[in-house]
């Protein structure tokens, strides 16, 4: 459908491809997203691929907020009034500039006073944006702390700037850090290491940035007793917004945003240790699971396997002497006994999703993977007579497939189609994984 890209200058911190990814499983689209790093003197060209259809769109981040304004043909009015863009894309020949970070800012900040005192540390773009933000909702006086203030004039008095020697006298409600200090790689920094004193004048700390999840600004904050933010909410809206503004469409947001965060939180957490392969019966669960798991030094699991050592009987012997239901109920034991492992691929069964309790469990504890595999590839080249569910019945396949496909789809955090050779799809999984910075 289009591909999509993050221009900057340093991104290697950047989670948007994995929320770009996100978005678009939810959609149900086939798009790409990019991480494109440059230099200053390229963004003029990485613009004219926009320009010539070679990019979609893309979303712009430190430092070319304001300086990519040049090059695009229309800017809308509001990002025109900030004074810096982070979207940008082509419609009908024409490259087209928005500042979807307004609105990640506004519901990250709907549930604070609106006609409070406001200090917010650095200049650049994404403070122009928290800045507009603020006095288009009355803020009452608005302090801006910068490394040189005398290279601004205010044009009114709500807005002061002022020198990071000068914060610790100002009293106020939210204190905003649009620096990157404390950004991931340099977790230990904060850009107001010696003003601690200031926490003690504000009650709420937003910190724009969201890796880490808690910077040592926020830390202090939270030490200090105020009600803390990070910029994950921001970063989820803003890109929500960006899809909108690329394909031209409108969302349910907030239920998108619902789905979405709990997720991306999950990821830069690193709560999700273990990697789950879910599909039907013969969709390539376990020869590309082992592989996987050797590429990234995991253990692997073959549920089945595993529950035949168990119960030491084959799988077609363990359903025609106990029945299905006993069979299930030792598979429910064994999937959330591998489960509680770490750094494990497991295989399931093609009927471990049926139970509500195994695909909360699958969620929860590891990256879900649906292996998507037509009926007819998987009846070239399987069995039916060695499938216990099969019973020999090749429309039972089918039937079992549209049961099951929507709980697949459920599930799974990644849907892969395996319909080429082995080692494309391996490569497909693996590029996927890097973008949920697995691999
Ligand atoms: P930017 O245009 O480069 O502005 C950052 C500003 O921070 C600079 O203009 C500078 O202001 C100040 N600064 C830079 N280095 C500093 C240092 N070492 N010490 C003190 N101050 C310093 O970047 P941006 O696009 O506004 O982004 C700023 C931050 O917001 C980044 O961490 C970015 O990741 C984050 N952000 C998050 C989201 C989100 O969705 N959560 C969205 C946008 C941006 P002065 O020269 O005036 O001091």
């Amino acid at each position: 459908m289009g591909n999509f890209a993050l221009f900057g200058e340093k991104l290697s911190h950047s989670y948007s491809p994995l929320l770009h990814y996100m978005i678009y499983k939810d959609l149900g689209i086939d798009s790409t997203y990019s991480l494109l790093e440059f230099e200053k003197d390229s963004l003029k060209e990485y613009i004219k691929k926009i320009k010539e259809g070679i990019i979609n769109g893309a979303n712009v981040t430190i430092p070319y907020k304001v300086e990519v304004m040049q090059y695009v043909d229309i800017i809308d009015s509001n990002a025109e009034k900030i004074g810096a863009v982070n979207t940008v894309c082509l419609k009908r020949n024409t490259v087209f500039a928005t500042n979807t970070d307004y609105y990640g800012i506004e519901k990250t900040l709907e549930d604070t006073r609106k006609d409070g005192v406001y200090l917010i540390l650095g200049y650049g773009g994404a403070a122009k944006t928290v800045l507009t933000y603020l006095l288009n909702n009355g803020a009452k006086k608005v302090y801006i702390a910068t490394r040189n203030k005398y290279k601004y004039i205010s044009k009114d008095n709500i807005c002061k700037f002022v020198g990071y020697d000068e914060i610790s006298t100002i009293k106020g409600d939210v204190i905003i850090n649009t620096t990157p200090v404390g950004m991931s790689p340099h977790c230990n920094d904060n850009p107001i290491s010696h003003s601690f004193d200031v926490y003690n004048n504000f009650k709420v700390a937003f910190d724009l940035i969201y890796n880490p999840t808690e910077t040592e600004f926020l830390k202090e904050a939270r030490k200090h007793g105020l009600d803390v933010r990070n910029g994950l909410k921001m970063l989820v809206y803003q890109g929500i917004k960006s899809c909108e503004f690329f394909l031209e469409e409108k969302f349910c947001v907030d239920d998108m945003f619902d789905k979405i965060y709990p997720k991306i939180l999950d990821i830069i957490n690193g709560s999700k240790k273990n990697i789950s392969l879910v599909g039907m019966p013969g969709c390539g669960k376990s020869t590309i699971g082992k592989i996987v798991a050797q590429r990234l030094g995991f253990e692997y699991v073959d549920l089945d396997e595993y529950i035949e050592n168990l119960e030491g009987m084959c799988i077609s012997d363990i359903f025609s002497t106990h029945g299905e239901t006993y069979f299930r109920e030792v598979e429910e034991r064994c999937l959330k006994e591998v489960l509680k492992r770490d750094f494990v691929v497991i295989s399931t069964g093609g009927g471990s999703v049926l139970r509500e309790s195994n695909r909360d469990f699958l969620m929860k504890h590891s990256l879900v993977i649906y292996l998507d595999r037509s009926v007819e590839d998987i009846l070239g080249d399987v069995d039916v007579n060695s499938r216990p569910l099969l019973q020999g019945n090749k429309n039972r396949l089918r039937e079992l497939y549209n049961q099951r496909y929507r709980l697949y789809e459920v599930v799974s955090d990644i849907r892969i189609k395996n319909n080429s050779s082995i080692d494309k799809v391996v490569n497909v999984l693996l590029d996927i994984l890097k973008i949920y910075k697995i691999a």
